[in-house]
């Protein structure tokens, strides 16, 4: 890159740090939640009033029978598939992208991930292939919705159905998104939620699983009872939940007006930049949002560069996953080829969410700097 180019992109980027751009942001609910909670003492005691109103609320929004709070999405996924009655020696299908913690949750109960390719459009697993696996070990399915894409799930519920496989929705990256009428999180057998550090709805760390069957929830409950909660949220995670979880729908719609905007400026692009797609009858939420840089689905050197680009220029933008096409066949069976993981393995591009709540300015900004990069890279 140029001194010339590199220059007006710090400038343009001036009014664009880190600081501007930080999660958690400011939420004077939130301190009041948290003023509250050391008012009342819930602060500091094993059960009170916030995680029995946080479970409420969640119920309440998500309309489902039951909401287990745990520590993490992580281990929430790990629960949900106890929760189906996976056991050690089952085998589970998951996409050949994915968070790598759903392979690892898998891998913890002693059973084996059988790997599935994803739909190049929506980073989301391919109800298609689903169809044609034959496995008799198979119990169930893990799907997430990744990067503002959303997976086929009433085609993915059907296929499981018939097939008398269980459905574990990931929706860690999605709370809020709705498939036509449903949430996302209530379309499957159960539904996990992640309240980590960098998530939509945050409390640092936390998780919970939705489900409205009453055998799903009894197994992760008796899972997880071991004298005392082994996988525990805390009051103080509760209290400073609730206020964030009034404000998600809300704050949805502004991430996803952004993101149009984005998708508008970037539009000029997409020979290169091919954006997470928009799915008919559904509303996603963004906690990433995802383009694939084309020429990199080949050439995977051509992101690191676009990376370097846009890092020295303080963009949100980051890599997406790493996939596990390429992992071990001892570790999981691969029943077909997965090319289009491999190739967004190398291709995917992430914006990060807390920019989509700052002043349409800054997205403005983000697809300028990323525009200048890409022709950079690309000339
Ligand atoms: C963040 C995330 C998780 C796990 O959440 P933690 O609470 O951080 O453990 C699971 N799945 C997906 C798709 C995620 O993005």
């Amino acid at each position: 890159m140029s001194t010339a180019a590199k220059i007006n992109i710090l400038v343009s980027m001036l009014n664009y740090t880190r600081e501007t751009f930080g999660w958690p942001i400011e939420d004077a609910e939130v301190r009041a939640a948290l003023e509250r909670a050391y008012c009342d003492g819930s602060w500091g005691v094993y059960d009170g009033p916030n995680c029995a109103a946080l479970v409420g609320a969640l119920r309440e929004f998500f309309q489902c029978e039951s909401a287990l709070l745990c520590s993490s999405g992580t281990v929430g996924v790990e629960l949900a598939l106890r929760g189906c009655g996976v056991e050690a020696g089952d085998e589970v299908v998951l996409a050949g992208y994915d968070f790598p913690g759903n392979f690892r949750a898998i891998e913890a109960i002693g059973a084996r991930p059988v790997l599935i390719d994803v739909v190049g459009d929506t980073w989301c697993l391919d109800a298609a292939m689903l169809e044609k696996i034959v496995c008799e070990r198979i119990k169930a399915v893990i799907v997430s919705h990744l990067h503002g894409g959303l997976a086929d799930m009433e085609r993915i519920v059907d296929v499981a159905r018939s097939q008398g496989w269980h459905v574990v929705e990931d929706a860690c990256q999605q709370p809020g998104a709705k498939i036509g009428d449903s949430l996302v999180g209530t379309c499957g057998d159960a539904g996990v939620l992640s309240f980590g550090g960098s998530k939509l709805l945050t409390s640092g760390r936390g998780g919970a699983v939705l489900t409205s069957a009453p055998e799903i929830c009894q197994r992760m409950k008796v899972f997880s009872e071991r004298g005392n909660l082994a996988f525990p949220l805390s009051e103080l995670q509760a209290a400073v939940l609730l206020p964030q979880l009034q404000k998600l729908v809300e704050r949805n719609l502004v991430r996803s007006e952004r993101v149009d905007y984005l998708r508008k400026q970037t539009a000029e692009y997409s020979e290169w930049l091919r954006p997470v797609a928009v799915c008919d009858g559904a509303e996603a939420a963004y906690y990433k949002f995802a383009w694939s840089f084309v020429p990199a689905e080949s050439r995977p050197e051509l992101r690191e560069r676009l990376l370097a680009e846009l890092h020295a220029a303080e963009v949100p933008i980051d890599a997406g996953f790493r996939g596990f096409a390429g992992r071990s066949v001892r570790r999981c069976e691969k029943p077909f080829a997965l090319p289009v993981c491999h190739a967004l393995s190398q291709s995917t591009l992430l914006l990060h969410h807390p920019v989509l709540l700052a002043q349409e300015k800054a997205a403005h900004q983000v697809a300028e700097a990323l525009g200048q990069a890409v022709r950079q890279v690309v000339s």
